[in-house]
Protein backbone atom coordinates (compact mmCIF):
# COMPACT_ATOMS: atom_id res chain seq x y z
CA UNK A 1 0.00 0.00 0.00
CA UNK A 2 1.29 3.36 -0.81
CA UNK A 3 1.07 4.69 2.48
CA UNK A 4 2.67 1.96 4.35
CA UNK A 5 5.97 2.28 5.04
CA UNK A 6 8.69 1.06 2.61
CA UNK A 7 10.53 -0.12 5.85
CA UNK A 8 9.60 -1.17 9.35
CA UNK A 9 11.45 -1.85 11.62
CA UNK A 10 9.96 -2.64 15.21
CA UNK A 11 12.07 -3.88 18.24
CA UNK A 12 14.78 -4.95 16.27
CA UNK A 13 17.99 -7.34 18.57
CA UNK A 14 20.90 -8.51 17.05
CA UNK A 15 23.46 -9.93 18.85
CA UNK A 16 27.12 -11.54 18.75
CA UNK A 17 28.19 -14.17 21.32
CA UNK A 18 31.96 -13.62 21.74
CA UNK A 19 34.43 -14.60 24.20
CA UNK A 20 33.58 -12.10 26.33
CA UNK A 21 29.95 -12.41 26.77
CA UNK A 22 26.76 -11.71 25.02
CA UNK A 23 27.15 -8.22 23.26
CA UNK A 24 23.64 -6.79 22.09
CA UNK A 25 24.43 -4.41 19.53
CA UNK A 26 20.93 -3.28 18.59
CA UNK A 27 18.66 -3.67 21.66
CA UNK A 28 14.67 -2.66 20.56
CA UNK A 29 15.71 -0.35 17.83
CA UNK A 30 12.50 0.62 16.19
CA UNK A 31 12.17 3.28 13.46
CA UNK A 32 10.16 3.50 9.69
CA UNK A 33 11.13 4.94 6.44
CA UNK A 34 8.95 5.81 4.30
CA UNK A 35 9.07 5.79 0.60
CA UNK A 36 11.09 8.81 -1.16
CA UNK A 37 12.59 9.77 2.47
CA UNK A 38 15.74 9.80 3.74
CA UNK A 39 16.13 8.79 7.32
CA UNK A 40 19.38 9.59 9.40
CA UNK A 41 20.47 7.13 11.87
CA UNK A 42 23.17 8.93 14.23
CA UNK A 43 24.69 7.95 17.15
CA UNK A 44 28.57 7.53 17.82
CA UNK A 45 30.55 5.02 16.66
CA UNK A 46 29.72 1.87 18.58
CA UNK A 47 26.21 2.73 19.11
CA UNK A 48 24.61 0.25 16.96
CA UNK A 49 24.02 2.19 13.68
CA UNK A 50 25.78 -0.21 11.49
CA UNK A 51 24.55 -2.88 12.87
CA UNK A 52 21.10 -2.00 12.44
CA UNK A 53 21.72 -1.25 8.66
CA UNK A 54 23.26 -4.25 8.27
CA UNK A 55 20.73 -6.48 9.83
CA UNK A 56 18.09 -5.10 7.49
CA UNK A 57 18.84 -7.79 5.04
CA UNK A 58 20.61 -10.03 7.36
CA UNK A 59 24.42 -9.00 6.02
CA UNK A 60 25.09 -9.86 9.64
CA UNK A 61 27.89 -12.84 9.69
CA UNK A 62 26.07 -15.77 11.35
CA UNK A 63 27.98 -16.75 13.61
CA UNK A 64 28.98 -14.89 15.76
CA UNK A 65 25.97 -12.38 14.85
CA UNK A 66 22.36 -13.43 15.01
CA UNK A 67 19.22 -11.32 14.55
CA UNK A 68 17.70 -12.42 17.58
CA UNK A 69 14.56 -11.00 17.66
CA UNK A 70 11.85 -8.12 16.31
CA UNK A 71 10.24 -7.81 12.96
CA UNK A 72 11.70 -5.85 9.87
CA UNK A 73 8.88 -5.54 6.85
CA UNK A 74 10.48 -4.40 3.27
CA UNK A 75 7.46 -3.48 1.08
CA UNK A 76 5.11 -5.56 3.15
CA UNK A 77 7.39 -8.68 3.52
CA UNK A 78 8.59 -10.41 6.41
CA UNK A 79 12.63 -10.06 6.30
CA UNK A 80 13.24 -12.37 8.74
CA UNK A 81 11.07 -14.89 7.15
CA UNK A 82 12.86 -14.93 3.27
CA UNK A 83 14.70 -17.63 2.35
CA UNK A 84 18.49 -17.16 1.16
CA UNK A 85 17.40 -16.90 -2.43
CA UNK A 86 15.17 -14.63 -1.78
CA UNK A 87 17.16 -12.80 0.98
CA UNK A 88 20.03 -12.48 -1.95
CA UNK A 89 17.86 -11.04 -4.38
CA UNK A 90 16.77 -8.51 -1.88
CA UNK A 91 20.10 -7.35 -1.79
CA UNK A 92 21.76 -5.70 -4.02
CA UNK A 93 18.36 -5.93 -5.64
CA UNK A 94 15.33 -3.70 -4.12
CA UNK A 95 17.90 -2.64 -1.80
CA UNK A 96 21.18 -1.11 -2.69
CA UNK A 97 23.85 -1.19 0.39
CA UNK A 98 27.22 1.80 -0.01
CA UNK A 99 29.65 1.27 2.68
CA UNK A 100 32.19 3.69 4.36
CA UNK A 101 35.36 2.15 2.18
CA UNK A 102 34.33 1.52 -1.63
CA UNK A 103 37.28 -0.71 -2.02
CA UNK A 104 35.38 -3.38 -0.21
CA UNK A 105 32.58 -3.40 -2.14
CA UNK A 106 35.13 -3.58 -5.35
CA UNK A 107 36.65 -6.22 -7.11
CA UNK A 108 40.05 -4.76 -6.99
CA UNK A 109 41.10 -6.86 -10.16
CA UNK A 110 38.18 -6.25 -12.72
CA UNK A 111 37.50 -3.39 -14.01
CA UNK A 112 34.77 -1.22 -12.61
CA UNK A 113 32.18 -1.09 -15.47
CA UNK A 114 31.98 -5.13 -15.57
CA UNK A 115 31.53 -5.26 -12.12
CA UNK A 116 28.63 -2.73 -12.74
CA UNK A 117 27.04 -4.97 -15.55
CA UNK A 118 27.65 -8.48 -13.71
CA UNK A 119 25.06 -6.66 -10.81
CA UNK A 120 22.68 -5.47 -12.91
CA UNK A 121 22.85 -9.09 -14.80
CA UNK A 122 23.18 -10.78 -11.01
CA UNK A 123 18.96 -9.40 -10.73
CA UNK A 124 17.80 -9.32 -14.32
CA UNK A 125 18.34 -11.18 -17.23
CA UNK A 126 19.11 -8.55 -19.87
CA UNK A 127 21.40 -8.89 -22.93
CA UNK A 128 25.30 -7.61 -21.77
CA UNK A 129 25.45 -4.73 -24.21
CA UNK A 130 21.77 -3.42 -22.87
CA UNK A 131 23.72 -4.53 -19.11
CA UNK A 132 27.11 -2.35 -20.53
CA UNK A 133 25.01 0.23 -21.71
CA UNK A 134 22.99 1.01 -18.18
CA UNK A 135 26.83 0.58 -16.78
CA UNK A 136 27.64 3.37 -19.13
CA UNK A 137 25.12 5.74 -18.29
CA UNK A 138 25.47 4.79 -14.41
CA UNK A 139 28.58 5.77 -14.44
CA UNK A 140 27.71 9.06 -16.40
CA UNK A 141 24.94 9.89 -13.81
CA UNK A 142 27.22 9.60 -10.91
CA UNK A 143 29.59 11.97 -12.37
CA UNK A 144 32.69 9.60 -13.35
CA UNK A 145 33.72 11.88 -16.18
CA UNK A 146 34.61 10.13 -19.72
CA UNK A 147 32.77 7.70 -18.62
CA UNK A 148 32.90 4.96 -21.68
CA UNK A 149 36.84 5.42 -21.97
CA UNK A 150 37.27 4.63 -17.87
CA UNK A 151 34.20 1.81 -17.82
CA UNK A 152 37.66 -0.64 -18.43
CA UNK A 153 39.74 0.92 -15.97
CA UNK A 154 40.36 -0.93 -12.29
CA UNK A 155 39.49 0.65 -9.34
CA UNK A 156 43.32 1.54 -7.97
CA UNK A 157 43.06 3.87 -11.19
CA UNK A 158 39.82 5.89 -9.27
CA UNK A 159 40.70 8.30 -6.51
CA UNK A 160 38.65 7.83 -3.20
CA UNK A 161 36.20 10.44 -4.16
CA UNK A 162 35.52 8.57 -7.23
CA UNK A 163 35.74 4.84 -6.04
CA UNK A 164 32.65 5.92 -4.01
CA UNK A 165 30.96 7.23 -6.88
CA UNK A 166 31.72 4.32 -9.10
CA UNK A 167 30.33 1.82 -5.45
CA UNK A 168 27.20 4.65 -5.68
CA UNK A 169 26.83 3.34 -9.20
CA UNK A 170 26.88 0.30 -8.39
CA UNK A 171 24.02 0.20 -5.94
CA UNK A 172 22.02 1.53 -8.20
CA UNK A 173 22.49 -0.84 -10.80
CA UNK A 174 19.57 -2.66 -10.08
CA UNK A 175 17.10 0.23 -9.12
CA UNK A 176 17.04 -0.41 -5.66
CA UNK A 177 14.03 1.32 -3.88
CA UNK A 178 15.80 1.40 -0.63
CA UNK A 179 19.62 2.85 -0.93
CA UNK A 180 21.22 2.07 2.93
CA UNK A 181 24.38 4.37 2.88
CA UNK A 182 26.76 3.63 5.79
CA UNK A 183 28.92 6.43 6.75
CA UNK A 184 29.37 6.89 3.15
CA UNK A 185 31.31 10.03 2.93
CA UNK A 186 33.34 9.95 6.25
CA UNK A 187 36.88 8.26 4.52
CA UNK A 188 36.45 11.60 2.02
CA UNK A 189 37.43 15.06 2.56
CA UNK A 190 34.79 18.11 3.11
CA UNK A 191 34.67 19.08 -0.58
CA UNK A 192 34.27 15.68 -1.94
CA UNK A 193 31.88 14.69 0.76
CA UNK A 194 29.72 17.32 -0.19
CA UNK A 195 29.44 16.45 -3.87
CA UNK A 196 28.86 12.85 -2.91
CA UNK A 197 26.05 13.97 -0.37
CA UNK A 198 24.62 16.21 -3.06
CA UNK A 199 25.15 13.80 -5.66
CA UNK A 200 22.54 11.12 -3.33
CA UNK A 201 19.77 13.96 -2.99
CA UNK A 202 19.78 14.32 -6.94
CA UNK A 203 19.81 10.70 -7.25
CA UNK A 204 17.33 9.88 -4.62
CA UNK A 205 14.47 12.47 -6.94
CA UNK A 206 15.36 10.63 -9.79
CA UNK A 207 15.62 7.10 -9.02
CA UNK A 208 12.60 7.94 -6.42
CA UNK A 209 14.45 6.34 -3.49
CA UNK A 210 14.05 6.37 -0.11
CA UNK A 211 17.59 6.82 1.76
CA UNK A 212 18.52 5.55 5.31
CA UNK A 213 21.97 6.99 5.84
CA UNK A 214 23.73 5.75 8.67
CA UNK A 215 26.23 8.43 10.19
CA UNK A 216 27.81 9.92 13.55
CA UNK A 217 27.93 13.51 11.69
CA UNK A 218 24.49 15.93 12.45
CA UNK A 219 25.67 18.25 9.80
CA UNK A 220 25.43 15.76 7.46
CA UNK A 221 21.93 15.37 9.32
CA UNK A 222 21.29 18.68 8.79
CA UNK A 223 22.00 18.53 5.26
CA UNK A 224 20.12 16.03 4.52
CA UNK A 225 17.56 14.16 6.41
CA UNK A 226 14.04 14.33 6.39
CA UNK A 227 13.83 12.51 9.97
CA UNK A 228 16.05 11.48 12.10
CA UNK A 229 17.01 8.68 14.81
CA UNK A 230 19.20 9.22 17.45
CA UNK A 231 20.75 5.68 18.52
CA UNK A 232 22.84 5.13 21.94
CA UNK A 233 23.92 1.81 23.14
CA UNK A 234 21.67 -0.06 20.95
CA UNK A 235 18.76 2.08 21.72
CA UNK A 236 16.88 4.87 20.45
CA UNK A 237 16.92 7.70 22.31
CA UNK A 238 14.71 9.86 20.20
CA UNK A 239 13.62 10.01 16.80
CA UNK A 240 11.55 11.92 14.60
CA UNK A 241 11.01 14.82 11.97
CA UNK A 242 14.21 16.45 11.53
CA UNK A 243 12.79 20.05 12.21
CA UNK A 244 10.95 18.93 15.36
CA UNK A 245 14.30 17.08 16.66
CA UNK A 246 16.70 20.19 15.82
CA UNK A 247 14.53 22.99 16.95
CA UNK A 248 13.11 21.12 19.78
CA UNK A 249 16.10 18.76 20.85
CA UNK A 250 14.36 16.80 23.68
CA UNK A 251 16.68 13.74 24.85
CA UNK A 252 19.81 15.13 26.99
CA UNK A 253 22.29 12.81 24.39
CA UNK A 254 20.61 14.55 21.68
CA UNK A 255 21.06 18.31 23.16
CA UNK A 256 24.99 17.26 23.70
CA UNK A 257 25.38 16.16 20.21
CA UNK A 258 23.91 18.80 19.14
CA UNK A 259 26.25 21.13 21.74
CA UNK A 260 29.20 19.67 19.58
CA UNK A 261 28.06 21.62 16.40
CA UNK A 262 30.07 25.20 15.85
CA UNK A 263 28.03 27.68 16.83
CA UNK A 264 26.32 26.19 19.43
CA UNK A 265 28.53 26.81 21.88
CA UNK A 266 29.52 23.77 23.56
CA UNK A 267 32.99 21.45 22.75
CA UNK A 268 33.92 20.07 19.65
CA UNK A 269 35.54 17.52 21.13
CA UNK A 270 32.25 15.27 21.74
CA UNK A 271 30.60 14.05 24.84
CA UNK A 272 32.21 13.61 28.33
CA UNK A 273 32.58 9.79 29.15
CA UNK A 274 32.13 6.88 27.29
CA UNK A 275 29.63 4.50 25.89
CA UNK A 276 28.84 1.70 28.44
CA UNK A 277 30.15 -1.97 28.59
CA UNK A 278 29.31 -3.94 25.04
CA UNK A 279 28.40 -6.97 27.70
CA UNK A 280 27.44 -5.14 30.84
CA UNK A 281 25.61 -2.16 30.37
CA UNK A 282 24.29 -0.35 32.97
CA UNK A 283 20.38 -0.79 34.26
CA UNK A 284 18.09 1.70 33.78
CA UNK A 285 18.40 4.33 30.77
CA UNK A 286 21.70 3.49 29.01
CA UNK A 287 22.76 7.04 29.23
CA UNK A 288 22.27 7.79 32.79
CA UNK A 289 26.44 7.77 33.32
CA UNK A 290 27.25 10.40 31.42
CA UNK A 291 23.99 12.69 31.96
CA UNK A 292 23.83 15.88 33.62
CA UNK A 293 19.80 14.98 34.42
CA UNK A 294 20.11 11.92 35.97
CA UNK A 295 18.00 10.52 39.31
CA UNK A 296 17.33 8.00 40.83
CA UNK A 297 14.63 6.56 38.41
CA UNK A 298 17.32 6.82 35.62
CA UNK A 299 19.32 3.74 37.32
CA UNK A 300 17.03 0.99 37.81
CA UNK A 301 14.95 -1.19 35.33
CA UNK A 302 14.99 -0.94 31.96
CA UNK A 303 15.04 2.12 28.87
CA UNK A 304 12.39 4.40 29.48
CA UNK A 305 9.78 3.48 26.99
CA UNK A 306 9.47 6.01 24.01
CA UNK A 307 7.09 8.93 24.56
CA UNK A 308 5.34 10.58 21.83
CA UNK A 309 6.24 14.46 22.42
CA UNK A 310 3.86 15.02 18.82
CA UNK A 311 2.71 12.57 15.90
CA UNK A 312 6.33 12.66 14.74
CA UNK A 313 8.39 13.00 17.53
CA UNK A 314 9.61 10.54 20.59
CA UNK A 315 12.01 10.50 23.59
CA UNK A 316 13.19 7.96 25.24
CA UNK A 317 14.17 9.80 29.02
CA UNK A 318 12.14 10.10 32.33
CA UNK A 319 11.72 13.67 32.57
CA UNK A 320 9.05 13.37 29.74
CA UNK A 321 5.22 11.96 30.26
CA UNK A 322 2.57 12.83 32.72
CA UNK A 323 4.64 12.50 35.57
CA UNK A 324 7.76 13.75 33.88
CA UNK A 325 9.25 17.43 33.66
CA UNK A 326 10.56 18.53 30.79
CA UNK A 327 12.22 21.76 32.05
CA UNK A 328 14.60 20.04 34.10
CA UNK A 329 16.07 18.85 30.44
CA UNK A 330 15.24 22.14 28.26
CA UNK A 331 15.84 24.59 31.12
CA UNK A 332 19.71 24.14 30.59
CA UNK A 333 21.60 25.90 28.29
CA UNK A 334 20.09 26.47 24.71
CA UNK A 335 21.71 23.38 22.21
CA UNK A 336 20.86 26.48 20.08
CA UNK A 337 19.97 27.06 16.80
CA UNK A 338 23.11 27.94 14.56
CA UNK A 339 22.65 25.11 12.49
CA UNK A 340 19.29 23.92 11.14
CA UNK A 341 18.24 21.19 8.96
CA UNK A 342 17.97 22.84 5.36
CA UNK A 343 19.97 25.70 6.37
CA UNK A 344 23.26 25.22 4.69
CA UNK A 345 24.47 24.71 7.32
CA UNK A 346 26.74 22.07 7.06
CA UNK A 347 29.77 21.91 9.42
CA UNK A 348 31.94 19.53 7.86
CA UNK A 349 35.20 17.56 9.81
CA UNK A 350 33.88 19.46 12.92
CA UNK A 351 30.23 18.33 13.15
CA UNK A 352 31.19 15.33 14.11
CA UNK A 353 30.08 13.75 17.82
CA UNK A 354 32.69 12.42 20.08
CA UNK A 355 34.32 8.95 19.30
CA UNK A 356 34.51 7.41 22.48
CA UNK A 357 33.03 4.14 21.78
CA UNK A 358 33.26 0.66 22.11
CA UNK A 359 34.01 -1.53 18.97
CA UNK A 360 32.24 -3.97 17.82
CA UNK A 361 29.49 -1.32 16.58
CA UNK A 362 26.88 -1.89 19.55
CA UNK A 363 25.86 -2.75 23.32
CA UNK A 364 24.28 -4.97 24.99
CA UNK A 365 20.83 -4.18 27.51
CA UNK A 366 17.50 -5.31 28.59
CA UNK A 367 14.97 -5.45 26.08
CA UNK A 368 13.32 -2.89 23.71
CA UNK A 369 12.85 0.54 24.65
CA UNK A 370 9.18 0.24 22.32
CA UNK A 371 6.11 1.69 24.83
S1 LIG B 1 16.27 8.99 31.49
FE1 LIG B 1 17.56 9.97 33.01
S2 LIG B 1 19.63 9.42 32.44
FE2 LIG B 1 18.33 9.00 30.69
S3 LIG B 1 18.46 10.81 29.47
FE3 LIG B 1 16.68 11.06 30.79
S4 LIG B 1 17.46 12.13 32.59
FE4 LIG B 1 19.23 11.35 31.49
Amino acid sequence: MADEPLLSVRNLETKFHTDEGVVRAVDGVSFDVRRGETVCLVGESGSGKTVTGESLTRLVRSPPGEVAGGEIYFDGRDVLDMSDAELRDLRGGRVGHIFQNPQGALNPVYPVGWQIVEAIRLHEEVPKAEARARAVDLLNRVGIPEATRRFDDYPHEFSGGMKQRVAIAMALATNPALLVADEPTTALDVTIQNQILRLLEELQEEFDMSVLLITHDLGVVAEVADRVVVVYAGKVMERGDVFDVFENPSHPYTRALLRCLPGRGGRLDGIDGRLPSATDPPPGCRFHPRCDHAVDACRTGGQPPLYALSDDHDVSCVHYGPDGDPEVVRGDESAGSAVGPGDGGHVGDDAHVGDGGHDPDGESGDGGNEP
